[in-house]
């Protein structure tokens, strides 16, 4: 376990923006984590993150970010071709996708590429390619950060929808902290080609490590790699609209082709899109500026952006929406 006090956290963020936190503290097993929740002298809120690959903290943080650095991995064949993988939170879901490409086991391909943790991965239902994370997870261990109190939280519990889950409600976000998480893969070859070019790029019976490959190369021809440019990825949701607002807006946009799909409530539009009509592509704002290859993610375009650069821009993309199609747009970057 290590315990370090006022912290410049830009390196434990993609966004990779300069603030302090009060303390960090990492942890590599349950019986540290116990101890750590059980210490009443650490700086409160206590917040765990992951690779804080979604998350924008808009100011000094006051309290403690918790790192879990576990490096187990276990995968277990079971029944009817299936795999059981359990791994601790802390471990990058990307590695995990590798691995499971390595060994031929299916299920968590098109998550290949996506930053962040498995255990965040649990919170956030990751999702690309018409995969998500809630495809294949069984159940995570977790510990009541008031308590200290262990349960689990299967699949049934988890409520999850589009990048939600119960552990993003109201009333149960920042509870638990989740130590381990166990998920399934299989033997049985399963591509999921459906989304976007997928398979006209990888053909009709792709190996998995083909997919894989062709996923990565998708991704890095049009997200911004953190390393050269800090972001947090998507930074908006895709709006969801009812029917006769959608109408609303195609007759009000007569000139544009409105890109839709049918969402359980609703109709969903493309924010990028949204964002590109606004004439907001490459937008510059400061130290901050609309990714010039994919309006929906907002960079720290020259490494120095602040917080507060970063609000701003998303202010004026959400008013420059409101103001063009009467959409709000809402963040998916956690503000902290
Ligand atoms: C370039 C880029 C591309 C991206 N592409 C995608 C994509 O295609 N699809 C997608 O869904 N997301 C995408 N994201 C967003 C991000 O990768 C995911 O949200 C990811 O799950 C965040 O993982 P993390 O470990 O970085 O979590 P963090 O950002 O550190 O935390 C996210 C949330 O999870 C909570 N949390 C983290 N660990 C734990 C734990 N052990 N116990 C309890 N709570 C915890 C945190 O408190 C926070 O609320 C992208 C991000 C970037 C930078």
């Amino acid at each position: 376990m290590t315990i370090k006090r006022n912290i410049d956290i830009a390196r434990l963020t993609t966004f990779g923006i300069h603030a302090k936190a009060a303390a960090v503290v990492t942890y590599s097993s349950l019986e540290e984590l116990e101890q750590i929740i059980a210490d009443k002298s650490l700086p409160t809120p206590i917040v765990h993150i992951g690779e804080g690959s979604n998350l924008l903290f808009t100011d000094d943080f006051p309290g403690t970010l918790l790192i879990n650095e576990g490096d187990s991995v276990e995968f277990i064949g079971l029944d009817d071709n299936e795999i059981l993988v359990t791994a601790d939170a802390g471990i990058p879901m990307d590695l995990l996708c590798g691995f499971a490409a390595e060994f031929d086991f299916w299920g968590i391909e098109n998550l290949s590429g996506i930053p962040g943790s498995v255990g965040a991965a649990v919170v956030q239902n990751v999702g690309a390619y018409g995969v998500e994370f809630k495809d294949v997870f069984v159940e995570a261990d977790a510990i009541e950060v008031a308590t200290g109190k262990h349960r689990k939280f299967t699949l049934d519990e988890m409520n999850y929808g589009y990048r939600y889950s119960l552990l993003k409600s109201q009333e149960w976000k920042g509870r638990y902290f989740i130590y381990r998480v166990k998920f399934r893969l299989s033997e049985v070859p399963n591509p999921k080609l459906d989304y976007g070019n997928l398979r006209s790029s990888v053909g009709e019976s792709p190996t998995l490590a083909e997919i894989r490959k062709a996923i990565i190369a998708m991704r890095d021809s049009k997200l911004p790699n953190p390393s050269e440019y800090g972001s947090a990825g998507s930074f908006f949701k895709n709006p969801v609209v009812s029917h006769s607002e959608f109408e609303r807006i195609v007759a009000e946009n007569p000139e544009l082709e409105i890109p839709s799909y049918p969402a359980p409530d609703g109709i969903k539009i493309p924010a990028a899109f949204l964002i590109d009509k606004c004439g907001l592509k490459g937008h510059q704002l400061g130290n901050a500026s609309v990714w010039h290859k994919q309006p929906l993610v907002i960079v720290n375009h020259t490494g120095n952006a602040t917080g507060s650069e970063i609000l701003a821009l998303e202010r004026l993309i959400v008013a420059t929406v409101e103001k063009r199609f009467g959409i709000t747009l809402h963040p998916e970057v956690e503000h902290i």
